[in-house]
């Protein structure tokens, strides 16, 4: 039977699997994209909030900088090729929930790891017409929103044009192995690189990963009052504007049960903090749950199978995908380069 050979194929088309197809392509690489028309996706739902310090404990994330330079490029050159905006830079106001917190901040505050992102310390009353702090707040940058959503869209726009993508559901029993080789349906592939999102965890060839998908709901709004430009607001949970009086807002985490349900809770749960922190009013447009690819001790899985060297996979982008992805796609492609064409084994620190 005739075959059509291709270098990788990928399985999944978020923003793990759009970042690594469109970075084999720069490196002239031959790539089919395999995707169910995101009935799962998290990239579709995410806020791509990219924030230097997260978290109750306001810890800052490792390497940020580096990771914040790559993906500033990868967007960038990919809004000029796809004619879009995708990549907003922003900054943070962080509002200080308590007296403990404060506490907390103060500990903090002059860590080298921590100033790099600090830009001012904002007394209480920093907006009284919006914001209810009063305990202080402080603002940091470099902060971004990335629409991942339309980058998702567009990106698969881009592969259908060159007829580079398939929408079908990949199942892993029409999988088959040759010597250096993988057959799947009329196709030959070098490689296979499973992209799957969540549902990774249900990959028979890396059952073995600490998969802990965590489910998250997610708030469109519109408000009564005009909200601060370029400035995501976080108390615990955060708004993020997208423009003069809609915003999104976010978010929960939860893992019973798991599915993609908005629920009475979740919505509760963030508007109960957002009238904790905020003056205005607003109305709820829009209201979306998603399930993300989190991992137990929430680090990226980005490696080849130990038996099977032609399987690989890139999992686990958890609560950074806008941040991170663009980074490990881009290293991820190189090592794939390196295996096809000289045998090498994909090493990913
Ligand atoms: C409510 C919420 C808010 C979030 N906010 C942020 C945020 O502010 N900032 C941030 O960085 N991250 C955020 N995230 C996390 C972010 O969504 C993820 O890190 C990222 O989108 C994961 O991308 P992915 O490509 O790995 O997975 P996904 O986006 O889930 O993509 C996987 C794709 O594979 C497809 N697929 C899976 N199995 C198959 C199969 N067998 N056959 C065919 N197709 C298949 C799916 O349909 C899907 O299209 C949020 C997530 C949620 C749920």
């Amino acid at each position: 039977m005739f075959k059509n050979n291709v270098d990788f194929l990928i399985i999944g088309q978020g923003i793990a699997g759009s970042l690594l197809a469109w970075q084999l392509l720069q490196f002239g690489a031959s790539v089919i994209v395999i995707d169910d028309n995101h009935t799962e996706a998290a990239s579709l739902v995410a806020a791509g909030m990219i924030n230097p310090i997260s978290g109750k404990r306001m810890v800052p994330i490792k390497k940020f900088n580096h990771f914040y330079n790559e993906a500033c490029n990868t967007y960038r050159q990919l809004e000029s090729e796809l004619c879009a905006p995708y990549f907003n830079e922003m900054s943070v106001i962080r509002i200080i929930q308590s007296n403990a917190e404060a506490r907390y901040f103060n500990k903090y505050k002059n860590c080298s790891e921590f100033t790099q992102f600090l830009k001012k310390v904002n007394q209480p009353g920093l907006n009284p017409k919006l914001i209810n702090d009063p305990f202080g707040s402080f603002t940091l940058s470099p902060a971004a929103y990335v629409n991942t959503s339309r980058l998702v869209i567009d990106l698969g726009k881009y592969l259908d044009k060159k007829n580079l993508r398939l929408t079908c559901r990949f199942q892993y029993d029409e999988l088959k192995f040759e010597s250096h080789k993988i057959i799947w349906k009329d196709w030959v592939a070098k490689s296979i690189i499973f992209c799957e999102g969540y549902r990774g965890c249900n990959n028979p060839w890396f059952k073995s990963l600490p998969f802990k998908p965590a489910k998250g709901e997610l708030l469109t709004l519109e408000t009564d009052t005009a909200l601060l430009h370029g400035t995501i607001l976080n108390c615990g949970k955060w708004l993020l504007p997208l423009s003069k009086h809609h915003c999104l807002a976010g978010s929960t985490f939860s893992w019973n049960p798991l599915n993609h349900q908005p629920s009475e809770e979740g919505k509760n749960e963030i508007l109960n903090t957002l009238h904790s922190f905020t003056y205005f009013n607003f109305k709820v447009l829009n209201h979306v749950a998603g399930i993300r690819p989190t991992m137990e001790n929430s680090h990226p899985r980005i490696e080849q199978h130990r038996n099977f060297p032609t399987i690989a996979i890139f999992n686990g982008l958890g609560t950074k995908g806008a941040l991170i992805a663009p980074y490990y796609a881009r290293v991820l492609a190189s090592n794939l380069m390196q295996m096809i064409n000289f045998n090498k084994k994909i090493y990913i620190s």
